[in-house]
């Protein structure tokens, strides 16, 4: 077996612990779950997040609710081993959507990190509002960030100030030495701007889907990809979902995948397009009833998708 793929059968034997992959030489990049889950509280997925990493360096995408702590749990000072998830290194932060269950985590990834001891100003890009979000946060915790700079003066005075990097066009966002980050144009909701990330690195290709409904963007971002984590909705059991139920959201699963999401079958299409070498199922809406926490991979392969897919359980490493 290659390291890569050893890496994917030890995650997938291990589901919800850190793989202990045979290569874990400096350099080669790894895709972290941080957080699995949706608006739905279960205890046992936090908001979304992924992250990337490179090359000694940590990419994160998205910051859903939880994810600071996610991102300490893969450190050696939590038993994980990601010594880049660091809290003094977590600097790089890409928005697919300004969401609240992708973005309730960006005051803790700008402020906690920094009272910490980071010295480096974080840097979020994001669609247009990103700005807007980043200077509210900044507004909202003014006394807070006035405390620790002048209070008993234990802050620095670089840590904390965010800057913001509004995507408004598709193509290259960022490039350093490590990674090469590309923005693809999502569809989700009435936003008029929603992104997917595609991170190039010497060794590897991934791909974030962010929330998104089926659309010619993902099939341009994840070509090629060799780790494509992929959002989606069970149809089984569709029923049982709270859009289908609440007074104030009253939609059946032709109107949420028309507007805002991917169902399995149109997943399963997707994946059989683009083939990528692992599928990673994430943000899942699986109201499989008794719960089955692989119901949505079974369906994958139901609808006739044949390569490699997984669902992601919170600290994954593939
Ligand atoms: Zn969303
Ligand atoms: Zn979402």
């Amino acid at each position: 077996l290659s390291g890569w793929a050893c890496a994917l059968i030890c995650t997938a034997l291990a589901a919800g612990e850190v793989a202990a992959a045979d290569d874990a030489a400096v350099g080669a990049t790894r895709v972290v779950m941080l957080g699995s889950g949706t608006p739905m509280p279960d205890p046992a997925r936090r908001g979304p997040g992924v992250a990337v990493i490179a090359k000694g360096r940590a990419y994160v995408v998205d910051a859903g609710e939880g994810i600071f702590r996610a991102t300490a749990a893969s450190t050696p000072d939590y038993g994980g081993r990601f010594p880049e998830l660091h809290r003094t290194r977590l600097t790089r932060l890409f928005l697919t959507h300004l969401h609240s269950d992708h973005t309730v985590g960006v005051p803790a990834f700008i402020l906690l990190p920094w009272t910490l001891g980071r010295t480096e100003a974080p840097q979020i890009y994001g669609p247009p509002g990103t700005a807007r979000l980043v200077r509210g946060i900044l507004d909202a915790y003014l006394d807070d960030i006035d405390q620790r700079r002048y209070g008993l003066g234990q802050g620095n005075d670089t840590g904390w100030r965010a800057v913001a990097h509004e995507v408004a066009a598709p193509g290259v966002v960022y490039t350093d030495d490590a990674v090469t980050v590309k923005a693809f144009p999502t569809e989700h909701t009435t936003y008029p701007v929603t992104w997917a990330y595609r991170f190039e690195t010497p060794d590897r290709v991934v791909v974030i889907s962010g929330d998104t409904r089926p659309c010619q963007g993902i099939l341009d971002a994840g070509a090629g990809a060799d780790v494509l984590v992929h959002e989606v909705i069970g149809v089984d059991d569709r029923d049982k979902a709270p859009w289908g139920k609440a007074k104030h959201m009253r939609l059946d699963l032709g109107d949420v995948s028309r507007f805002y999401h991917t169902t399995t079958e149109e997943l399963a299409g997707i994946a059989k397009q683009v083939k990528p070498r692992l599928l990673v199922l994430y943000h899942e809406q699986n109201w499989s009833d008794p719960y089955e926490p692989d119901a949505l991979v079974e369906e994958i392969r139901r609808f006739g998708y044949d390569g490699q897919v997984v669902s992601a359980r919170d600290g994954d490493v593939y």
